[in-house]
């Protein structure tokens, strides 16, 4: 039996409100009345039970699932769902009366689509919905007074036409929130592949509201003090950076901790995160958070120090990712001060200060606990002698030139532990020394150790070493291991040779450049240190230094080159004019032109041709 004719429910209206227009439309009889005639429970309503579809459905000739989508279904003792959408118990608010003053007021214009019936929207009902969309204006929402309000009649649980008119008149205009218009996507069927769609919609938008709730009033705001405005606000802003997926919400966990340090420094993730922190740490309703509690567990745990062993979110901290200083000074037994400044000296801390430990900084567990190790296990440079086999010098030269690095390299003697240098740094130093050489049983015809061959190739301990190391030398012998630095030998006269050669690939010696010139090699030095009228020197040499600080010069061809063909002795000159020398010196005095520089200094009168 249908009953004519037929009344479909309106866009948007609830079950609820439908059957509050079916009864006095068919029967005459308010809608609570009629259901009670037709043996309908106002609990088969509010639950949209199947039973009840059906019912309504033979009735009003109206489709069961459209008849389903108008209303909130209930799925299991905590689950719900709307238009295959499903959420959590708090999303859609049972205990609490919604609506727009606007559009009810509307409604009872006799010309309304309901025929001057207040109508209730289903949309009303979930928490994330807070601005109307027809009136952009706050819905007026307040807990319900009874448990008879659960069922949504308008014309009970609203008030006079009078009263909501007074509530129009104060409301003023609000944009719907960009989480609110995401909500009605997806009860609209709307799909897309965000990090949010991967969710629950409840657990998307509690996520958006707690992230924004941090974001916008700071992590420690007592949200129960927060309005429906503020929350719309909180929850628009999070869906800004939830919506974007994990990456752009770690920027925005990053702002909330610099946010909670400006207020007070120091704390753990509790201080930096708040309410955020404790809702995930301490969640006491039955829905899970869903996956924005591994995006902040996963940021903490990079970005501050918790102890492994630790619960968070639910889940034990099995390994430690950073340190802070007075972790690992806890751990490592090293000074909190010494370790502070070797870490930002290391970098391991970044643009920290090396003389005072903010507390706040955490830094790579790893990279922290090797630094410590090599702490732990270094030498003064005063023992490094013992270890390496050399002397005193020799260990204060590699040190200095930084062949063995120190803890905190280039630190001098003055840092006190971190003027040490690590033992593995040493093993490292010994095996790369050995790496280029051949075992010998005994030494080969003229080869010797390091310090030997330094006297007798007049060439610094640390130069050999370093040509050890580069594998410049083509013959290197190795005695037993634990001669350590003794244990390389090399050939002084190769060392001469290669010196030689490196050296000759820089340039000409000033005596060769002299004998090319025909001039003192002092005068070869003169040319160098007096500048032309370019302010440049004459000649400019390429300086060499060696480890003993020894300086030597030496000329690029090119530029012996560039020297000659724009300058010429006074008897290159006198031949090319075919007179004598006198004669020629007579000319250009005569032309007022003097040579580059007193001929004394040279041994011969140079001229600048470009003055001829
Ligand atoms: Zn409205």
């Amino acid at each position: 039996m249908v009953l004519l004719p037929v009344l479909p429910p309106l866009e948007g209206e609830s079950t609820v409100s439908w059957c509050c227009r079916l009864g006095p439309f068919h029967a005459g009889i308010e809608g609570p009345d009629w259901l009670r005639m037709l043996q309908i429970s106002q609990r088969s309503v509010r639950e949209t039970s199947d039973v009840c579809v059906n019912r309504l459905a033979e009735l009003t000739g109206i489709a069961p699932e459209r008849i389903r989508s108008t209303g909130v279904v209930r799925k299991g003792e905590w689950a719900y769902e709307h238009r295959g959408v499903s959420f959590g118990i708090r999303f859609a608010l049972h205990t609490w009366t919604s609506y727009c003053p606007a559009c009810l007021l509307e409604d009872t214009n006799p010309g309304s689509s309901s025929i001057g019936r207040r109508v209730g929207r289903i949309s009303w009902m979930f928490s994330p919905v807070r601005t109307c969309p027809v009136h952009g204006i706050l819905l007026t929402r307040r807990p319900n007074k009874s448990f008879t309000e659960q069922f949504q009649d308008m014309s009970r649980v609203a008030p006079s036409n009078k009263e909501l008119e007074a509530e129009v008149s104060s409301a003023t205009s609000r944009p719907i929130s960009p989480l609110q218009e995401y909500v009605q996507r997806r009860f609209s069927g709307q799909q897309d592949s965000g990090w949010l769609h991967a969710q629950a919609i409840d657990q998307a938008v509690k996520a958006c509201e707690m992230l924004g709730a941090c974001l916008v009033f700071g992590a420690h705001t007592d949200l129960d003090k927060l309005s429906m405005a503020q929350w719309d606000e909180a929850g628009g802003v999070g869906f800004q950076a939830a919506s974007v997926g994990p990456d752009r919400i770690r920027s925005a966990l990053e702002e909330i901790a610099i946010a909670s340090r400006k207020v007070k420094s120091g704390g753990g993730p509790q201080a930096a995160y708040g309410r955020l922190y404790q809702w995930l740490q301490f969640n006491k309703t039955r829905r899970e958070p869903g996956p924005i509690r591994e995006v902040v567990r996963e940021h903490i745990l990079d970005t501050m120090e918790v102890e492994p062993g630790t619960r968070l979110f639910g889940s034990v901290v099995e390994q430690r990712r950073r340190h802070s200083v007075a972790s690992l000074a806890r751990e490592s037994g090293i000074h909190p001060k010494t370790l502070n400044r070797a870490l930002v000296r290391q970098g391991i801390i970044h643009g920290g200060d090396e003389d005072r430990i903010n507390s706040a900084v955490s830094f790579n567990a790893q990279a922290g606990e090797t630094l410590a190790e090599r702490i732990n296990k270094s030498l003064p440079i005063k023992s490094i002698p013992d270890y390496l086999n050399c002397n005193r010098r020799q260990a204060e030269m590699l040190t200095r030139a930084g062949i063995v690095r120190q803890i905190v390299p280039g630190i001098g003697r003055s840092g006190g532990v971190l003027s040490n240098v690590p033992v593995a740094e040493l093993d490292r130093f010994l095996r790369e020394f050995r790496a280029n050489g051949v075992p010998a049983q005994c030494p080969g015809s003229g080869m010797t150790d390091v310090i030997s061959a330094s006297q007798l190739a007049r060439q610094p301990v640390v130069d050999i070493v370093r040509l050890v190391l580069d594998g410049e030398l083509s013959h290197i012998e190795l005695l037993a291991e634990d001669l350590r630095f003794k244990s390389v030998l090399v050939d002084p006269d190769e060392i001469r040779k290669v010196v030689a050669t490196k050296e000759g690939e820089l340039g000409l010696t000033a005596e060769e450049v002299a004998s090319r010139l025909g001039i003192f090699p002092s005068g070869v030095t003169h040319l160098r240190k007096t500048p032309d009228r370019d302010g440049k020197p004459f000649i400019s040499a390429t300086e060499i230094v060696n480890a003993t600080g020894a300086v030597k010069y030496r000329f690029a061809v090119e530029e012996v080159d560039r020297f000659e063909a724009a300058h010429a002795a006074l008897s290159t000159l006198a031949a090319e004019h075919g007179v004598t020398s006198k004669a020629m010196a007579a000319r250009l005095r005569e032309a007022g032109i003097s040579p580059i520089v007193r001929r004394e200094y040279l041994n011969a009168a140079i001229y600048r041709r470009s003055d001829l």
